[in-house]
């Protein structure tokens, strides 16, 4: 999931006590679920996109409509039982850097973790103040706030963007990526 480059460059910054943002703009745990036996891919029934896995609540969510599903561990195709899922998003993400940095302090920001109580402001205030080394988003880490010891930032699937079915998508993500390097500038 991380370069070998982006690895050393969050250990680096780790040892010199300087922050890094990862963005990613997919959000969830896996962002697609296919049968490996017959190819079926779970879709939501509304809008035919691929469902995405969230792993804290167990469940397959349509980032569009919002409908939702249990996990699906049988293919309703072909009933065998190799349903697989691939693809990251920020939960996975989050894991991984856990996982792979495990005295680092990491913080998400994602639609899922703003909520009400912990909004957009709050997450960026903690990661600013609590000496968090690693914020870990969607596009939202983007907008606002000036972060002097940010000195790293890692696009994850820098190319997930292209994918979108939208004939403005390479611009979207030029201007998504220049906006979020200038928060180490
Ligand atoms: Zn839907
Ligand atoms: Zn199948």
């Amino acid at each position: 999931m991380l370069s070998m480059d982006l690895y050393s460059a969050i250990e680096e910054n780790l040892k010199q006590k300087r922050q890094t943002i990862l963005f990613l703009n997919r959000r969830g745990y896996s962002t697609f679920i296919m049968c490996r036996n017959c190819g079926y891919t779970v879709q939501c029934k509304n809008c035919n996109i691929s469902m995405t896995y969230h792993s804290y609540e167990k469940k397959l969510k349509c980032h569009y409509c919002g409908y939702e599903e249990k996990v699906v561990t049988i293919c309703p195709e072909c009933h065998s039982d190799k349903i697989r899922y691939f693809g990251t998003g920020t939960q996975k993400l989050e894991q991984e850097i856990n996982k792979q940095f495990p005295n680092a302090k990491t913080i998400r920001m994602d639609i899922d973790t703003v909520t009400k109580k912990n909004s957009h402001e709050e997450i960026l205030n903690r990661f600013k103040t609590e000496n968090i080394d690693i914020l870990i988003g969607t596009q939202m880490v983007v907008k606002g706030h000036h972060f002097p010891n940010v000195t790293l930032v890692g696009v994850i699937a820098a190319d997930s963007s292209l994918n979108i079915d939208d004939y403005r998508a390479n611009e979207r993500t030029f201007q998504i990526l220049t906006q979020v390097a200038r928060k180490s500038w």
